[in-house]
């Protein structure tokens, strides 16, 4: 197996060869911080087939133990790293195909959002009835695509 990802931006890319290992979404507090979301999703990947292929994150040593890395360009967070560890955890939710790895396990419950389970209860927003601002969005999107590129930003865009 070989995934892809990187930030909204494009800025940091990465690849992973073979497995993610222990695909799982961390409840602490610490990771919600570090995401600015309720939980963080993440997955483990051998040095030896962990490289960056573009750019370089910026890191946040988060206790003397555990740096985090994230896009300095535009904010996403990409990495837990503990350098004592033979891997590197990415975020899960920055993988191309994030859809592809499925978590086995959640972990720190004592700060899990007290709602958590209700969520995909909530009612669901109806599409707006004018979609112009939608396809304006999407006609005009910064965001890197899914997907390897060999220039970005596209010279043809900028
Ligand atoms: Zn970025
Ligand atoms: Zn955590």
């Amino acid at each position: 197996m070989s995934a892809a990802g990187g930030c909204q931006c494009g800025a940091v890319r990465y690849r992973a060869e073979g497995e993610i290992g222990y695909p799982h979404v961390c409840h602490c507090r610490m990771c919600q911080k570090a995401a600015g979301n309720y939980f963080m999703p993440l997955g483990g990947v051998m040095r030896k087939d962990f490289t960056l292929t573009r750019g370089a994150p910026s890191w946040f040593q988060s206790s003397h133990l555990v740096r985090r890395g994230f896009c300095g360009q535009c904010g996403t967070p990409l990495f837990y790293d503990a350098p004592e560890a033979p891997f590197i955890n990415i975020t899960l939710g920055s993988l191309d195909d994030p859809a592809a790895v499925q978590p086995v396990m959640q972990s720190n419950l004592e700060n899990r959002m007290p709602w958590s389970h209700l969520l995909p209860d909530l009612p669901v927003e109806p599409p707006p009835e004018d979609d112009s601002r939608e396809q304006g969005i999407a006609r005009s999107a910064c965001q890197h695509p899914d997907h390897d590129t060999e220039t970005w930003p596209p010279e043809t865009s900028r």
